[in-house]
Formats: structure tokens, sequence, C-alpha cells
């Protein structure tokens, strides 16, 4: 059983705040500024060029890589760090899409976080093959499953309602009509216990900054199915995807399995960061994880309809439906945050009306969500949002 106890101790909480916003920006793990000292001062100051040997940055991607795979039920050996995941995305869906030559349609949803949409958009552009985007509703994507599909890219959990996709039953849908899938789990990886292995996703990319706490700009992942690892081509053909950078050759021959995936030189300093985030995920259990979050968002839903009825729940009542975030729509939602934020309950708002709070049993207890909702009772019976100062929009909501 894991020590939830014990793990909320390894993160740094400012004194007097409820973080609920580990689901866009994860705190910082009480040893992560001395590991990152360590490594600047051990290995870059001390190493410098011999660090990519003596200390084995060269491998940080792929060995940091498969402290993740265990959390998002990947086989080891398949997972690799590195970019943005934006990035990651343009390169699943390339290789995706060339996995499936004859076939011209990217079949997303309009819950969809607008960045992979752009990344498809960019990508059709850059192909000039006439690929196109259909974007559905979120429940309709099952029934719009069809064999002119070339591939299928969704976001498993939604980042406004944190309405959870059936991985399982679309992938093995998508596949029964020849169609390749790529998942983002954004939103999933550090909130439940996805299994990529056995639902049999293709490819699967996500970012470490979010529920994994790999600090902010944290390097993203990419997993490809053992199936394709050797067939995939990445469309970033970087020379550290290359199957021997260091010959210096003039053309392009990808590294074998997921190595390939790389780009460019890894991010050393900012896998320093993730490492000790990852150093208290090796003491937890993703079932655990799932279990206690579920029951954290019920008592959360719970406390707050009892008592704000004018707050109305955005986020699916079903836990199994559900992400490790909630959400409830209020006209005033944005102003109601700042003031929230004002009496150290920090979530954030999502246009047009969404109030959204994270939830992870590494660092919330029911204590906070029980003094969570009192705060947002007093917010919401004494009408706070409703001051001028709580009203200016800052750029990054
Ligand atoms: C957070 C998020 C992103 C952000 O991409 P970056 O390149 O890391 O900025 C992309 N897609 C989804 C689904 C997200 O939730």
């Amino acid at each position: 059983m894991t020590d939830f106890a014990a793990t909320k101790a390894m993160f740094h909480i400012p004194e007097g705040m409820i973080y609920l916003d580990g689901n866009s920006l994860g705190p910082l793990p009480l040893e992560a500024p001395a590991n990152m000292a360590r490594v600047m001062r051990d290995e870059w100051g001390d190493m410098l060029i011999t660090g990519w040997n003596k200390a084995g940055w060269m491998q940080k991607s792929t060995s940091i890589g498969d402290r993740i795979s265990r959390l998002i039920g990947a086989e080891p050996g398949h997972v690799i760090m590195g970019d943005t995941l934006s990035i990651k995305v343009y390169q699943a869906l390339a290789s995706a899409l060339e996995l499936n030559p004859d076939r011209k349609v990217i079949l997303s949803d309009n819950g969809n976080f607008p960045s992979d949409l752009y990344m498809a958009q960019g990508l059709i552009q850059s192909l000039e093959k006439g690929h196109e985007l259909r974007v559905v509703d979120p429940e309709d994507v099952a029934a719009n499953l069809s064999n002119d599909i070339a591939v299928l890219m969704l976001t498993e959990v939604d980042y406004r309602s944190g309405r959870l996709h059936d991985m399982k039953a679309l992938t093995e849908k998508a596949h029964a009509l020849g169609i390749i899938t790529v998942w983002d789990l954004a939103h999933t990886a550090g909130a439940t216990d996805v299994q990529l292995s056995a639902c049999n996703a293709d490819f699967a990319v996500g970012c470490t900054y979010k529920y994994l706490n790999g600090g902010p700009g944290a390097p993203a992942f990419i997993y490809v199915n053992p199936k394709h690892a050797n067939t995939a081509r990445p469309a970033l053909s970087g020379w550290l995807g290359h199957d021997a950078p260091f010959a210096f050759d003039l053309d392009y021959r990808p590294h074998s399995g997921i190595e390939r995936m790389r780009v460019g030189t890894p991010p050393v300093l900012a896998l320093a960061a993730l490492s000790s985030a990852l150093d208290v995920w090796d003491m937890t259990n993703m079932a655990d994880i799932r279990a206690k979050s579920k029951e954290l968002t019920s008592l959360f839903i719970a406390e707050v309809e009892t008592r704000c009825p004018e707050l109305i729940l955005a986020s699916p009542r079903d836990a199994d439906a559900r992400g490790s975030q909630v959400s409830f729509a209020f006209d005033h939602g944005y102003a109601a945050m700042q003031a929230l934020i004002a009496r150290g309950v920090v979530g954030d708002f999502r246009a047009p009306d969404i109030m959204r709070f994270g939830f992870t049993p590494l660092y919330i207890d029911e204590g906070d969500v029980i003094n969570a909702a009192k705060i947002i009772e007093d917010v919401m019976t004494n009408r706070l949002w409703d001051r001028d100062e709580y009203k200016v929009k800052s750029a990054v909501t």
C-alpha cells in the first residue's frame, strides 16, 4: 500500500496553500533543488564534456523513460524523453500517418487540447498529400470510426471536464478497422492507472510537468508500441535518433527501437529535476493512486455540491469515467477562482466558465479537500467574486 503521508512530506507546498492545480504544474519535490545543484556542480561543473559518458547523460532519456513506463503500463524500453509535448504529438502523428499511407483522415474530438489539433493542421499542410482533420464530439468518436480513417488521435482525459475516453474499447474498435491510434496522456500520466500495453495503443505521448511533477517545461515522453518500434519512421530525423550519431554520416538512418524518436541533445538539467519527482513515484503503486484519487474527487464533488448549489458540476459524476480533476461551471468563474487563489485555494480557470481543480493523493488528503470546500463556500455565499480586484485577467489563466 502506498504511504501517502510519506509522499506528501516529500513536496514543498507553500504554507497556508491548498494546491489543486497539479494537473497544470505539479509542485516542487523537496529533493529536486539539491539534486539539481549536485548535477550542476559535480557533473556539469567538474566533468564538463566528459559528463556525457561519465555521468551517463546520454542514457538518461531512456532510463527515465523506463521509470515512466511503469506508471503508464508500458513495456520497458519503449518510452523515451525529450522535447515538448506538442513536438511529440507531431512526431507520433507523422509516424502513424506513414503506417497507413492509403488513408487520408485523422479523427479527433473537440475536447482535445488545441495544441494537438494545431500540430495536426500544421503537419497536414506540410505533407501536402490531401489529408483531412475530422473533429467530432467526444461522445461520437466510436460511431465515427470507419475504414477511411488513417489515425485516431485523442487525448484520453479532457483537459476541461476530466472526462475519460475508454482507451481499450476505442483502440480495439480502431484496430478492427485498420486505424492506427495516437493517445495523448497529458492528463493521464500520474493521474490514472492507464495500461498502454494492455490496451495495445500504437503511439502515446505525454508531458511530465503536470501530474508527474517534473517542473515547468519538463521534457515530454513518447511511447511506440513494440510492434512498430523498428518500422515507424521518425519525421523529425535528428542526429541523436540516428543509428550511429558519432559516425557523422551525411545520410539519415534510424536507430533501432525507441531511440529513433530522440531528436537532439537531451535536456540533462531538466531530467535531473524530473528524476527527483520520479523518486517519489518509485514509492507508489498506480492502482493505489487511482483508488485514492477517485475517493478524493468524489468527496470534493459531494462537499462542493452541498455547500454551493450555484456551482454546476462540469465533470462526469461517475468516478470511473473521470480522470483526477473536477470542474465546475460558473458564469463568474474567472473572478471566483481569483478570489479562491487569494485565500490559498489554487485551482485554475478555463474559458468560457470552467473552474478546474486537480487532485492527487501524492500530496492532497481528505483534510485538504474539506478545507478547500469550506473556502469555496465562503467565496460563493459571500459573493467575494464580485470584487473588482478579481476581475482583471492575467495572460496565463
Ligand atoms: C498540456 C497539454 C499540452 C501542452 O503541450 P506543450 O508542448 O508541453 O506546451 C499539449 N497537449 C495536451 C493534451 C495537454 O494537456
